[in-house]
């Protein structure tokens, strides 16, 4: 599966980050959710490349954020 994170739209809640950090990490420059580095699509950090689907916090997290902005694709 992929994800990505709308970021612009992220209120910075830390749901996701406390969730999963395993994927997801606070920007310290605007505060909004990021993928971490090691799973960004060139660099995007807003987009993931393919990561393991026993990564199951990735699906609380998505489920969790109030803002509904991760979206994962299989
Ligand atoms: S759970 Fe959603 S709103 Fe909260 S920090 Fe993560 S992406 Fe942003």
């Amino acid at each position: 599966m992929k994800v990505t994170i709308d970021r612009m739209q992220c209120v910075s809640c830390g749901s996701c980050w406390d969730t999963c950090p395993a994927l997801f990490v606070q920007n310290d420059d605007d505060s909004f959710s990021q993928i971490v580095e090691e799973y960004r699509d060139k660099g995007d950090r807003g987009a993931s490349v393919a990561i393991p689907d026993t990564m199951a916090c990735v699906r609380e997290a998505a489920g969790l954020c109030p803002a509904s902005i991760i979206t994962i694709v299989e």
